[in-house]
């Protein structure tokens, strides 16, 4: 399986508090515990030239996981548009935390993505929802995190084909933070948990649940599909 990291790499190099937590990036941290696992990683910047994201990386890509938060509008709309299309083909995509906004999950989604969120280090519990979920294999009924960013509800998302997970946070606040989707032959999976400045991708459940979504979201080796003006295939 070959995953592909995609970290927009800011918030790690311009702040000192973020920086405490992951040293080497975001994306490091996700890298190494998906080696652990088996998988095989790459990592792909926006820095980079086309981010990283050339049509060479994405046709060697069998999932996308990405990270992003205030750079969004960097990210280059030709880029995005590939991206896209190579989900539509097949490929998995993970988008994390404040993904919602990335141009790929918006263009996948057709709607703003929006939701309520603040930032008061308060605590997270997860609930798992639907249980016979692949993505929740061995997980707990549920889980919380010390310390993460509200994200509420109403979230501005079409209706997801599965709500994995529903999150609850002290000020009364509720999220549908594990959400799953299929756009043409790609399967798509929004996680919220991964405030730049919490220890979140350290937490052994969410390692696991994003492993378990790698998994999940592999291409399934279907047939690809033709479209277009078709010559019968009996005699009409
Ligand atoms: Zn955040």
């Amino acid at each position: 399986m070959r995953v592909t990291v995609w970290n927009e790499f800011v918030h790690e190099r311009r702040d000192e508090e973020v920086r405490k937590i992951y040293p080497q990036g975001i994306h490091a941290v996700l890298g190494d515990f998906l080696q652990k696992e088996g998988f095989s990683v790459r990592f792909a910047l926006l820095e980079q030239p086309e981010h990283g994201l050339t049509e060479e990386v994405l046709a060697q890509t069998d999932v996308l996981i990405w990270w992003g938060h205030i750079a969004h509008q960097e990210v280059e709309d030709e880029v995005a548009e590939r991206v896209t299309r190579r989900i539509l083909s097949g490929m998995g995509f993970i988008a994390l935390h404040a993904s919602q906004k990335a141009k790929v999950f918006k263009r996948l989604m057709g709607t703003s993505c929006g939701l309520k969120w603040r930032e008061a280090g308060e605590k997270e519990r997860l609930w798992v929802v639907e249980p016979g979920h692949p993505i929740c294999q061995g997980l707990p009924e549920h889980f919380e995190l010390e310390q993460e960013e509200m994200y509420g509800e109403p979230f501005e998302i079409p209706p997801p084909e599965s709500v994995v997970f529903l999150s609850w946070f002290p000020g009364g606040e509720v999220f549908r933070s594990g959400c799953t989707f299929t756009r043409g032959a790609g399967k798509i999976f929004y996680f919220q948990p991964g405030h730049e400045t919490y220890p979140t991708y350290y937490h052994p459940v969410v390692q696991k649940v994003i492993c378990n979504a790698v998994r999940w979201a592999a291409p399934s080796g279907g047939p690809a599909p033709t479209y277009g003006n078709h010559n019968p295939l009996e005699r009409i």
